[in-house]
């Protein structure tokens, strides 16, 4: 590892001013996959700026009777609390179906967010990779892709985002909330993280310098009729292959609202708008959820060692949708085998 110096940041501010002033440098939250990077020699920052003695730890009621989460709230602290698992149970559900009690105990919501993607070629710097050296080529085309897109890949770059938390903030359209030099603003979550295009080094639409500061979920939670259904190869410490977040307003059989977001398909949390639109309206059966899922994977590729995921992504989604349907929670414990 390189050497780096550390400040701890005890106001928003100050966080983004030392962040500003020192070139080369990286917030740190938990550390879960910032250290990691740096032991790689992946990223190598020359100072951190610690983010932990920040005043963003709450999770509180909004004046829109929405939840806002602090960005250094912890995923553990997110996932067991009482508002979260009562009115967001499908965020509470998808952060307990990733990583493990330890890492989420140190794991915050903002650096949540930002966790890069697990492409090994990214991690091995013996090796040709776009998104951590521009214009080296990717390795993972024509290389072992198993864990890669499906849907908006493109030449530059066919990884995909690992996040659980942020398949259902997805769903559940949350906004993220971000301070920086110039300001403070808010994005939504859709505009959050990108498609690779031509600039894969980017995962995401922060400028230099923001910090994200908090998560606001509107109010409706889909408590009812949701489920987070995680497709992996261990049934714990692993990441999805697959993952489908599914949340549906019901009238006895008819679906009126709809919401669906896939995880370890794309670059970003892929919802699909025009699959839910399928949905709403629609008696809740299962011819339904077969034509909303073929509609999502409708402009799907796969490569040489992922095109199973088409299939498998078809048939989580209906899974998923008819779990959500039957008021079934989740399944975020189905084993994959490496031979699906
Ligand atoms: C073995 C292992 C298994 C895992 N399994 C899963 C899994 O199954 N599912 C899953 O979803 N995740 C999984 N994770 C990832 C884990 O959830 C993330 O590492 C964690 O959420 C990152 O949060 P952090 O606070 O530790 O981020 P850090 O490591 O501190 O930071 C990550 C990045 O975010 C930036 N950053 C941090 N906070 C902010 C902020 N407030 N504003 C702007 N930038 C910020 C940092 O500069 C850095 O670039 C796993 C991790 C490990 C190590
Ligand atoms: S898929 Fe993206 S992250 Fe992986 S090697 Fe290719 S460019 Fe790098």
């Amino acid at each position: 590892m390189n050497s780096f110096t550390y400040s701890r940041a005890t106001a928003v501010e100050d966080a983004v001013r030392e962040k500003s002033t020192h070139p080369d440098s990286a917030y740190i939250g938990g550390g879960t996959n910032l250290l990691d990077l740096m032991k790689e020699n992946v990223e190598r920052p020359v100072h951190l700026v610690g983010l932990n003695k920040l005043p963003l730890t709450t999770i509180e009621p909004t004046p829109d009777g929405g939840l806002r989460l602090g960005a250094l709230a912890t995923n553990a602290d997110t996932a067991w609390n009482e508002e979260v698992k009562s009115r967001y149970p499908l965020l509470s559900q998808a952060i307990l179906a990733g990583a493990s009690p330890q890492l989420r105990n140190m794991a915050t919501d903002g650096g949540n967010l930002m966790q890069r993607t697990r492409c090994y070629y990214f991690y091995d710097t013996a090796t040709p990779c776009n998104k951590r050296e521009p214009g080296s080529g990717c390795s993972a085309i024509g290389g072992y892709n198993r864990i890669h897109a499906i849907l908006g890949a493109s030449e530059q770059c066919i990884a995909t985002h690992p996040s659980d938390m942020c398949i259902a903030l997805a769903a559940l359209e949350a906004t993220v909330r971000v301070s920086g030099p110039n300001g403070d603003r808010t994005i939504a979550f859709e505009d959050f993280h990108r498609l690779p295009g031509n600039t894969p080094e980017r995962d995401n639409n922060l400028e230099p310098g923001e910090l994200i500061t908090g998560l606001d979920l509107p109010a409706k939670g889909f408590e009812k009729n949701f489920t987070y259904l995680k497709l992996r190869d261990r049934t714990s410490y692993a990441f999805a292959v697959i993952s489908v977040a599914a949340a549906l307003e019901l009238e006895g059989d008819t679906i009126t609202d709809a919401r669906l977001a896939l995880g370890g398909v794309a670059h970003k949390p892929w919802r699909d708008k025009e699959a839910e639109n399928l949905l709403k309206g629609q008696p809740a059966t299962a011819d339904t959820f077969r034509r909303a899922a073929a509609k999502v994977v409708e402009g799907a590729h796969g490569y040489e060692h992922n095109t199973f995921k088409i299939e498998l992504a078809k048939r989580a989604i209906v899974r998923a949708l008819k779990q959500a349907a039957e008021g079934t929670q989740q399944a975020s414990d189905v084993f994959l085998n490496s031979n699906p």
